[in-house]
């Protein structure tokens, strides 16, 4: 039984391989035609969907892990990171100008270098949520910006690069509730 399904797959993948276009325009046409219908049975079926997501998730974290390191890993997708950072270079310039605007906007801005300093060193160079000493230091507002939080030693942690983009917007709270896994 193995042995078929692994020989299916091969096919499959042999398939692929010299029909990659066809096969890609072919899903595409597929997900066109059919965007409304699916979509339809998601907002039916939304509860359901997201738990049996979950469940996939769950089950499979480990080898998700271990894809999505080697995806992010791949030449090719570095290679289209750094062209999208080019192509985008207005775009992101404009979303730091704004994180700029929000700091010097929030409520309380009082948070001098020496405080930051003292902060990242009582933390031990280490990012406040994965404990991992950081190579790139980022400040993190346990209530973002975006949402209200000041710009002040009680509201900022200091976080590596990758806790960092995966909190973003979120609240402390609601960052334990994402890794927690009680919270889509
Ligand atoms: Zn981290």
């Amino acid at each position: 039984m193995a042995k078929d399904r692994d020989k299916a797959k091969m096919r499959q993948a042999r398939y692929r391989a010299s029909h990659g276009l066809e096969v890609l325009a072919r899903h595409r046409k597929y997900n066109a035609a059919n965007k409304a219908r699916s979509h339809e049975y998601y907002v039916a079926h939304r509860d359901a969907v997201k738990q049996r997501m979950k469940a996939y998730y769950h089950e499979h974290k480990a080898e998700i892990a271990v894809k999505t390191r080697e995806y992010y890993s791949r030449e090719r997708t570095k290679k289209g990171r750094a062209a999208w950072r080019q192509v985008n270079a207005g775009k992101i310039a404009a979303w730091s100008k704004l994180h700029r605007a929000r700091k010097m906007l929030a409520p309380v801005n009082d948070l001098t270098d020496e405080q930051w300093d003292e902060r990242v060193v009582e933390f031990r160079g280490r990012c406040a949520y994965c404990l991992n000493p950081m190579a790139t230091v980022t400040q993190d507002h346990l209530i973002p910006l975006s949402r209200g939080g000041s710009h002040t030693l009680s509201n900022v942690v200091p976080c590596c690069k990758s806790c960092n983009s995966k909190k973003h917007a979120r609240t402390l709270l609601e960052y334990v509730m994402v890794t927690q896994g009680n919270f889509v």
